[in-house]
């Protein structure tokens, strides 16, 4: 099981099993809620619990899908796809260890001009 919260406390949460390698997701949405490059890992409904929501606030930022935020402290913590049975978890906002490592960089086409990708992963432009 891993865990994680907000940086205050006011959200934390649980899940089970292993996370799914992450993706850092360079679109202009996720680097203007997360102030850079936004890594998750997506995560099945059915293995993820919150165990505290005192403090989570909903933004809907598309058709596609709202994002999820501490109204306390501010922490970005999840993307909730409207379609789809998971949900995506920061991987700034959970306790060590994950066990994992980054897999992959996504929307590429859309990344910042002040840095560069350079270590090797697989990049796609969605
Ligand atoms: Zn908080």
């Amino acid at each position: 099981m891993h865990t994680g919260s907000c940086l205050c406390g006011d959200v934390r949460f649980e899940i089970d099993g292993d996370l799914t390698p992450p993706s850092a997701c360079h679109c202009g949405q996720c680097r203007r809620q997360s102030g850079h490059v936004w890594a998750s890992t997506h995560i099945p409904n059915d293995r993820f619990r919150l165990t505290n929501n005192v403090g989570l606030r909903w933004f809907q930022a598309s058709d596609i899908a709202r994002r999820g935020f501490c109204g306390h402290c501010g922490s970005f913590l999840f993307w909730d796809p409207k379609d789809e049975d998971a949900i995506s978890v920061s991987m700034g906002v959970l306790d060590a260890p994950t066990d994992t490592t980054l897999a992959r960089h996504i929307f590429v086409a859309d990344k910042g001009d002040y840095y560069d990708l350079n270590d090797g992963l697989p990049q796609s432009d969605q």
